[in-house]
């Protein structure tokens, strides 16, 4: 139902939660955080409020990378374990996505036989096969843009690599998703006015646009690969 993500200089968690908290009104099931440190990545999620996700979260690990999620069930019951983000079988890939994967059962039929899924949802399957094209050898950018050019459906993503603490992957098609940009931060929001407490600079996302969201950089390409440049707009706050 709704995305956030911030990767720059602060301690992500409380810009993440604080995020949630602006896409409430839209309604949820459950919601979760993903936050990125040199350690790895660590996940909180919960079924219900965002004030139950709070208290699951550790205030003991910062990291200054993060995304997070707040889920309105389509795939698979209400439950924490259905709850985003989603982490591949091997660990190393974290998922939050907003939309529906239509094919998801022919895919997971194809490919993903031999993985023990740990959700009910849709969205479990796109974040194993990133991690199946992976393991075959490709770059996370490349088995992004496979697992993509695989699926039928509508998505907004944001993606962290176990193996690269730089980088959130994201992408989009039908559903909506946005890219901020700070000075020294870069952030992402299916809605700007989670954000607008960190920016009011946003990008808007073309379907099927991957993009690169680093601390100081953002890169948008299409799914073919090809460079897009777009500039920023000015999001207005309505009272
Ligand atoms: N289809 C996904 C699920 O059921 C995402 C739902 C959403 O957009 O919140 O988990």
């Amino acid at each position: 139902c709704g995305i956030v993500g911030y990767n720059g200089v602060l301690d992500a968690k409380e810009i993440l939660l604080k995020g949630l908290e602006k896409l409430e009104y839209r309604g949820y099931d459950s919601a979760g955080i993903a936050v990125h440190n040199e350690e790895g990545v660590t996940v909180f999620k919960e079924k219900g409020r965002i004030a139950d996700l709070r208290k699951a979260v550790d205030g003991d690990v910062e990291a200054a990378v993060g995304i997070g999620h707040t889920r309105w069930a389509t795939h698979g019951v209400p439950n924490r374990l259905n709850a985003h983000p989603h982490t591949s079988a091997s660990g190393r890939y974290t998922l939050v996505h907003n939309g529906v994967i239509e094919n998801y059962h022919l895919l997971q039929k194809a490919y993903l036989k031999g993985i023990q899924m740990s959700s009910d949802t849709d969205t479990e399957v796109i974040v194993q096969l990133i991690d199946l094209f992976a393991k075959e050898g490709l770059s996370t950018l490349e088995a992004f843009r496979k697992t993509l050019s695989l699926v039928h459906g509508s998505y907004a993503l944001a993606l962290l690599d176990n193996e690269d603490v730089e980088t959130i992957y994201v992408a989009k098609n039908k559903s909506p998703l946005l890219v901020g940009v700070g000075e020294d931060f870069n952030v992402i929001a299916s809605d700007a006015m989670a954000m607008l407490q960190v920016t009011d600079q946003f990008i808007e996302l073309h379907d099927k646009e991957v993009v690169i969201v680093r601390k100081d950089k953002v890169e948008i390409t299409t799914l073919n690969g090809r460079v897009v440049e777009r500039a920023p707009y000015t999001a207005q706050l309505d009272a």
